[in-house]
């Protein structure tokens, strides 16, 4: 029997499983990634559970897949399946074209049809049912992202009584732009309703707090830190700062395999005699990816020396290509790639290295620990982990680190890295130029220090802080199972 309150049920948009096509057709694994990592040892053996849905409009048909996929897991996974017309309304709709351009203060991409906010609704809700069919009232049930902030509410208008946190992975927008949201009070109403609110940055955490100022008169806050409470009426809602983060030593452990060492040697032969600046982001507008190649353009035209003597290496991972918007922005890289390189190329030497897809783990591995300069500058990014595993495989800790001062990141990594505005051409081509003449002592200072906040700020210790917040509980109360072992960093925020 379990002790109350020890089981966690975790509640996403999408479940932590890959589709994989076998010699038996369909199969499920279970997926990778440092937020299924964390959890692991959490649920396994436990009977944690997983709620979200599968990514396909017949989980119907893969309920079940669910059982044997469940086992492999060590934890149980329920699929909610949505219908064409809720993917539709909800996830590309309100989801995807309200609150994410919106919270990455983006609000003229925002598209407030009144329609999205009834599906965002009704699947919130239909969320919420089978959430209260496969807990009870000991379990905690902890919910991630934009796409479920209603979920508590739902609950609630369920009749179901759980205990309830919410983990939001993209920022929060400060009150003018928030302001802008049709269902601004409901969204706020709603998430007051959980009894805590986690963000990724102290800065998240001051903008919801100043929108609930701003729609409600007389809210109080107490306690100090990274966790407060805040009371608005009778209600009492803990908020907090939890910087997410990777399992650092499962990215520095597998930078220094063979295979990785090997491959990071091959593709640098290929690029003799230069610096390897590296770019790594899924498709997205938020990315500031077309600004980064002017800002690259910028620098090789202001700082000649810079030509022949430094490659851009730029992936661009595949998303949400079926939106238009999405393919205006695939359409317009390949048009700043082509005329850059077709500007500056000279034989032997091509400026732009433009990867468009998916790389695997060793090749991703490989090109951080090759990189010389990593060039992370995102519009607004929630945290941005491709900024912390990069200093995670540096293991030479030669590599300058450029980031954005919009990445949550940069909370963390600020003192390390060289900061720019994504939006300032000229800016970021200096830092360039800055980063390609930096003498190694300089970079090892600086790539050692943020080489140990990523280590001892990581992904566990994310998941601690979260579970000490929500339940007075940290890993301990937990232990390892089987042959998984995990330290619990002895820093504290
Ligand atoms: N990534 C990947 N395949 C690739 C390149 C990157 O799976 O070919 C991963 C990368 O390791 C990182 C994630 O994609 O964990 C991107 O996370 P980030 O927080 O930087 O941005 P997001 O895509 O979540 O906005």
């Amino acid at each position: 029997m379990e002790e109350p309150g020890t089981r966690i049920v975790a509640v996403s948009n999408r479940l932590p499983i890959r589709l994989v096509h076998g010699p038996d057709g369909l199969e499920i694994k279970p997926g990778a990634g440092g937020l299924v990592t964390a959890l692991a040892p959490v649920f396994r053996n436990r009977g944690g559970v997983w709620i979200g849905w599968s990514g396909g409009t017949d989980d119907e048909d893969l309920a079940g897949l669910m059982e044997p996929a469940s086992r492999e897991a060590g934890y149980r996974l329920y699929p909610v399946p949505l219908s064409a017309d809720e993917v539709g309304d909800y996830y590309y709709g309100f989801s995807n074209e309200v609150i994410w351009p919106l919270f990455h203060d983006l609000q003229t991409r925002c598209n407030f049809k009144p329609r999205y906010w009834q599906q965002y609704l009704n699947v919130n809700r239909k969320f919420a049912e089978i959430t209260t069919k496969h807990s009870n009232e000991t379990d905690y049930i902890w919910v991630h992202d934009y796409h479920l902030m209603h979920m508590a509410q739902s609950l609630k208008e369920l009749g179901t009584e759980r205990n309830t946190g919410f983990f939001l992975h993209i920022p929060f927008p400060p009150v003018d732009i928030f302001m802008k949201l049709p269902w601004r009070a409901q969204i706020l109403r709603a998430l007051l309703e959980y009894e805590l609110v986690g963000f990724q940055t102290m800065r998240d955490r001051k903008n919801f707090i100043q929108c609930l100022r701003h729609i409600s008169s007389g809210i109080r806050i107490s306690g100090r830190g990274s966790v407060v409470t805040v009371i608005v009426g009778d209600k009492r809602v803990r908020v907090g700062a939890f910087p997410i983060s990777i399992d650092h030593d499962a990215f520095a452990g597998d930078a220094e395999s063979k295979e990785v060492a090997d491959m990071a040697w091959y593709l640098h032969e290929a690029l003799p005699n230069r610096q390897v600046i590296l770019g790594v982001d899924r498709l997205d507008y938020t990315k500031g990816i077309p600004e980064r190649l002017e800002a690259f353009k910028n620098a090789l035209s202001r700082f000649p020396e810079l030509q022949e003597k430094i490659t851009l290496v730029q992936v661009v991972v595949p998303s949400r290509e079926e939106v238009p918007e999405y393919q205006m922005l695939r359409a317009e890289l390949y048009r700043l790639v082509g005329e850059i390189n077709g500007k500056f190329t000279r034989s032997g030497w091509v400026p732009i290295h433009y990867l468009y897809r998916s790389l695997n783990r060793y090749e991703l591995l490989a090109y951080y620990r090759l990189a010389e300069i990593a060039i992370i500058t995102p519009l607004k990014d929630g945290m941005n982990l491709v900024a912390k595993e990069y200093c995670a495989c540096n293991l030479e800790e030669n590599g300058v680190l450029i980031l954005s001062e919009f990445a949550g990141a940069a909370a963390q990594l600020h003192r390390g890295s060289i900061m720019v505005n994504p939006y300032d051409v000229e800016g970021m081509s200096n830092a360039i130029h800055q980063a390609f003449h930096m003498d190694q002592a300089e970079r090892h200072n600086r790539m050692h220090r943020l080489r140990e906040v990523v280590r001892h700020r990581n992904i566990f210790w994310w998941v601690n802080n979260f579970l000490k917040a929500a339940l007075a509980k940290d890993l301990r109360a937990f232990p390892a199972v089987e042959d998984y072992v995990f330290e619990i960093p002895l820093v504290s925020n």
